[in-house]
């Protein structure tokens, strides 16, 4: 019988999270059962409370990801189970993606790169003008860790940054709009980074997507679940909506057919934290955590 801890391994393709030596540390099950003591997941797979129930020795959820909306949380606190997630490590990342989003959207690479591929460059000529992404005005849906590396990296893009989230910043200088629908209305391009979960379902809805107008564009590196899919893909179609870049959707990995086929969006299968550098810091982060709760020290990122 093995002297390793055993753990449930919820993560479906664990090579791409930096979790490909997770076996060496742990004795890895893939099914629930008694003397089961950790879990590891994602921020996609979470866990729900009947799965936690069907593990009477559950002690630590160590989820590798920093949104943790699909992981019954307080369930578990509920029962005494800790939860760990890896914050602050994929920040840079996620950042960087959301700029990157920015640009291809405002200045159609994704799109061009196909108009040259597909050979219509050569039977069509130049493609049609974009928009310039230097000199709009940026707002920030959720100004936490991650939102805060999109302003400091909009900033020189950007001729005035501005967010909204529940609770004003003291160390910002950024503009504070006092809700989510005056954010979009004063802004060209709104960029949503607020945490997932109920709290933040659908706040952006049809009132914010109207506000950010024909000319507007909306950036998704959140969680599908803060737009209201439907009514977004309704507004860019008819264009109520100017364009949109997402890294993120309601029922991933499903992307809402319409979509497919519109030149005012670039689409990316959730690609946030996905380089070799940011997840191997993050697995590691998984099995620190995991090493540190079974060796009785202090957790490194416990939720609380
Ligand atoms: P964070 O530091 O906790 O920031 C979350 C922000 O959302 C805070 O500014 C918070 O401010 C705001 N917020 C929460 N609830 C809100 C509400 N109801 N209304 C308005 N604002 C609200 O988290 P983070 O590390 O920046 O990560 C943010 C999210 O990015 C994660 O939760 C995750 O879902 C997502 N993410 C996506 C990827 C990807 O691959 N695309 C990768 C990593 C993370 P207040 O509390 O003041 O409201």
């Amino acid at each position: 019988m093995s002297d390793k801890q055993a753990v449930l391994m919820l993560v479906k393709r664990p090579e791409l999270w930096g979790l490909e030596q997770l076996g060496e540390h742990f004795d890895l099950r893939t099914v629930p059962g008694p003397g089961i003591r950790a879990v590891v997941t994602g921020g996609t797979e979470g866990i729900d409370a009947a799965t936690m129930d069907a593990l009477p020795d559950l002690e630590i959820i160590s989820v590798c990801a920093v949104g943790y909306d699909s992981t019954d949380v307080a369930h578990a606190r509920s029962r005494g189970i800790v939860v760990t997630n890896t914050p602050d490590v994929l920040t840079d990342d996620v950042a960087d993606l959301a700029i990157g989003l920015m640009l291809a959207t405002s200045r159609r690479i994704a799109q061009h790169d196909r108009y040259v591929r597909d050979g219509e460059w050569v039977s069509k000529g130049s493609p049609p003008l974009t928009r310039r992404m230097s000199g709009r005005r940026i707002g920030i849906l959720g100004l936490g860790r991650i939102g805060l590396a999109i302003a400091k990296r909009a900033e020189p893009f950007a001729t005035e940054i501005a967010y909204y989230s529940r609770n004003k910043r003291d160390d910002v200088s950024y503009r504070y709009a006092p809700d989510v629908v005056s954010l979009a209305a004063s802004v060209d391009i709104l960029v949503v980074a607020t945490s997932g979960g109920k709290d933040t379902a659908k706040l952006v809805d049809a009132a914010t997507i109207e506000a950010l107008g024909p000319d507007g564009m909306l950036v998704n590196i959140a969680r599908g679940s803060v737009i209201d899919e439907d009514t977004l893909v309704a507004a860019l179609a008819d264009g109520r909506l100017g364009s949109a870049g997402l890294d993120v959707f309601a029922d991933e990995p499903n992307v809402p057919q319409a979509l497919l086929s519109m030149q005012n969006v670039v689409l990316l299968p959730h690609q946030g934290s996905a380089t070799v550098e940011t997840r191997a810091v993050m697995g590691q982060l998984v099995i620190d955590n995991l090493d540190a709760h079974f060796s009785g020290r202090s957790l490194i990122t416990p939720l609380w």
